[in-house]
């Protein structure tokens, strides 16, 4: 969108005095501001443009640049304007000159500013499950070490929970108000008043079992539903069950991190479980029926005679459970033979004559027809 002139927005000449320029944009702000239009979108965009105009009018280096460039030439200067600022942006930014907000207009920021609510921090816990807790989801019970509410003050820091007195600084409001003197008139700005932290209260007398804090250090005993499927790294987070806050307020959250114990036997691929078998070789070539481990215990499948090395079983469903519920992964039984490294003199002849036989010369090609097309395509 193309942006209106800074001048035509301000209504001043091109040769206007700074003071000009400032008084000008004093009439635009009063006239625009936000109080005096309460829910009106158009008078606050103007208001907002009056200020984009004023950052850069009312600074001589950036009128300079403005003049020669146009908006090009202040493109960043501006700052924040572009787009996303808001009109409290605008008041902290132009502190100096509004002393923070509009006296007259029933203050302006004190409508917005809302009590502060302590949270408490989130705490980090691990915990180690087995694949059987994640094949099948688990609940765990875990104890944590962390800060809840002081039982003797009800988490409040004072005495019996009750020994506390109106901020004498803010009178309870938990507000303070200052007025001060500048071009535009009388201004009153509000903050959080800083001797109670915007609570409205002090403290007389402060609760012996946790100095004042409203928290003491405790165990918990924290049951934990961990859905079937999860995986090493992943977090989960239970609202509320992390440290309580300081002197009432919202809990943390607890954040549980999942670590996965390595299997003896089965390496996890994603959903899918990996287990490396080795035949022998009289096994591979004569077929024999072997127990496959699974997280759920072993399973009998049968080799059949002639079974290559390199050669994957799958036992569909026999992996872990989709985290998302679609489905479940598979075991990929991964065939190697085994080759003994030393023999004795009466199994090097029986394999000597195996040899002579000829049947055990490597031929992939009677058994895979295709063999030497896929070898081909690996290479290239
Ligand atoms: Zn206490
Ligand atoms: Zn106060």
């Amino acid at each position: 969108m193309a942006k209106r002139d800074y001048y035509e927005i301000l209504d001043v000449k091109r040769n206007a005095t700074q003071a000009e320029i400032k008084s000008a944009y004093r009439k635009k702000a009063l006239q625009y501001h936000p109080d005096k239009n309460p829910g009106d979108p158009t008078a606050e965009g103007k208001f907002k443009e009056a200020a984009e105009a004023y950052e850069v009018l009312g600074n001589e280096q950036k009128r300079a640049r403005y003049d020669q460039y146009g908006h090009a030439g202040v493109e960043g200067a501006a700052g924040g304007f572009e787009g996303g600022m808001t009109v409290e942006d605008i008041f902290s930014h132009f502190g100096d000159i509004f002393g923070g907000s509009f006296g007259g207009f029933g203050g302006f920021s004190s409508g917005r500013r809302s009590r502060r609510v302590n949270k408490g921090s989130n705490l980090r816990v691990k915990v180690k499950l087995s694949l059987k807790d994640i094949a099948n989801g688990v609940e765990k019970k875990i104890k944590v070490t962390k800060y809840v509410a002081c039982k003797a003050c009800d988490g409040t820091g004072a005495q019996n929970g009750t020994a506390f007195s109106d901020c004498s600084t803010c009178h309870g409001s938990g507000q303070v108000t200052r007025i001060s003197n500048t071009f535009l008139g009388q201004m009153q700005s509000t903050s959080t008043c800083p001797a109670c932290s915007g609570e409205g209260k002090t403290i007389t007398s402060k609760c012996a079992s946790c100095y004042g804090e409203g928290i003491v250090k405790d165990t918990e005993v924290v049951k934990l539903k961990i859905p079937a499927g999860v995986a090493e790294g992943m977090q989960m987070s239970v609202s509320g069950k992390g440290n309580a806050a300081r002197r009432g307020g919202v809990n943390g959250d607890l954040l549980v991190v999942i670590e996965e114990e390595k299997h003896q036997e089965l390496i996890r691929d994603g959903n899918d479980l990996i287990y490396y078998l080795y035949l022998s070789l009289p096994d591979a070539a004569l077929g024999v029926p072997v127990e496959i481990p699974t997280v759920e215990g072993k399973v009998k499948i049968k080799v059949e005679p002639g079974t290559q090395p390199g050669k994957i079983l799958r036992l569909r469903g026999k992996g872990l459970p989709d985290i998302n519920g679609y489905g479940k992964g598979d075991l990929l039984v991964n065939i190697s033979v085994w080759v003994p490294k030393k023999l004795s003199k009466e199994e090097q002849q029986v394999l000597e004559k195996l040899r002579e036989s000829g049947n055990f010369a490597p031929d992939p090609s009677r058994e895979d027809k295709n063999f030497f097309e896929r070898m081909k395509s690996y290479f290239e």
